[in-house]
């Protein structure tokens, strides 16, 4: 399953917590979602909730990792700026910062 899939899926709701979900949903909804580079399997994007962070999901069928310069080191939490950058890659159509196929 591609990292989309899975986002689009249970996967936000079973890593984060319901506050950070909702904080996630706020940004992403005011727009403060950059993304810089996408594919199917890994996202990068500025996320700015009050401050700009440099936030980063990278997927597998069985694993997902994540870095935002929120967390440092703390990678056990998937913070709002995770959350807003996956809903963010799951609403984003991945063909628009590809080449176009046809
Ligand atoms: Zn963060």
């Amino acid at each position: 399953m591609k990292l989309k899939d899975s986002l689009g899926n249970d996967l936000i709701s079973r890593l984060a917590t319901p506050s950070n979900i909702r904080l996630g949903e706020e940004i992403f909804k005011s727009g403060g979602v950059e993304i810089l580079s996408c594919d199917d399997n890994k996202a990068t994007a500025k996320v700015s909730g009050g401050q700009t962070k440099m936030t980063e999901i990278e997927g597998t069928e069985d694993m997902t990792m994540w870095k935002c310069s929120c967390l440092g080191k703390r990678t056990t939490i998937f913070c709002k700026h995770c959350v807003a950058l996956a809903i963010a890659f799951v609403e984003t159509d991945i063909s628009s910062t590809d080449p176009p196929v046809e």
